[in-house]
């Protein structure tokens, strides 16, 4: 009898270690891109992201004047808007590596063959108006509907009313917040049933009277961009559910020597 209550309790210990060893909080920035000639936002840097183990792999979107759902950080390409102008336009600029900027569709396409990296889909403000920030989510939420990848993609904006929008169209998505600057008290966010906030990581190191206010509502906690290894041990101690990186490989590298 002993001898299965020590097994019952070594079998335990050893599903806690692995458990422990395996939490992944790293969140690539506009996918991993620290590398030589993969450009940042590109179906490249997303697939180097999942070839990491990353947990998630965050990319922005904008929408072209004909509607067309593209991936890339900026409001322009080569100085030419995005938002004013046609795909047929925007398609000739090349990335550094070649490739033209991928569209929506592309990239999740590309993502949906790995379910091991969530996708972070951030949908951008607007230069034209709040409005056509709302239309782009709602694209958003339409296009992951028709690639079936909803159980693959969380939501992150700095509209908040956006966000809500999302969470209208589809009940079941996980939306963050990130907008710092417009903050909302954790409890109007927690009724709202955003999923997670995600904050520059200053506001937290400044006011982390904040983490637990989040912790006590249920809401998941993210923070970008942290890059120096410090500030990433002091996220981990902190608890967050993710960790958003432009230096996937070194977080993921710190996880695994705290870990062990
Ligand atoms: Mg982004």
């Amino acid at each position: 009898m002993r001898k299965i209550i020590f097994n019952f309790f070594l079998l335990f210990f050893l599903a806690h270690l692995v458990t422990a060893q395996t939490k992944n909080l790293t969140v690539a920035h506009r996918g991993a891109w620290d590398a030589p000639k993969i450009p940042e936002n590109s179906i490249a840097s997303l697939k180097k992201a999942i070839t990491l183990g990353c947990k998630g792999s965050e990319f922005d979107v904008w929408m072209t004047k004909d509607s067309v759902l593209v991936v890339h950080h900026d409001p322009d390409i080569a100085g030419v808007s995005i938002e004013n102008s046609n795909w047929s336009e925007l398609k000739k600029f090349k990335l550094s590596d070649g490739k033209r900027m991928p569209t929506l569709k592309e990239y999740l396409k590309a993502g949906k063959k790995h379910k091991s990296t969530q996708l972070i889909l951030e949908f951008k403000m607007s230069k034209i108006s709040p409005e056509r920030t709302r239309l782009v989510g709602e694209k958003c939420v339409e296009m992951v509907k028709k690639l079936k990848a909803t159980s693959y993609v969380d939501y992150i904006s700095f509209d908040y009313d956006a966000c809500k929008r999302v969470m209208e169209l589809d009940p079941n998505a996980k939306v963050s917040y990130v907008n710092w600057k417009h903050d909302r008290e954790p409890e109007q966010m927690k009724s709202d049933g955003f999923y997670a906030v995600d904050y520059h990581f200053k506001v937290f190191k400044e006011n982390p009277g904040l983490i637990q206010r989040f912790k006590d509502q249920g809401i998941k906690l993210n923070t970008w961009t942290v890059n120096d290894p410090e500030d990433m041990k002091w996220f981990i101690k902190q608890g967050f559910d993710y960790i958003t990186t432009d230096k996937p490989g070194k977080l993921l590298e710190l996880l695994n020597n705290t870990s062990n």
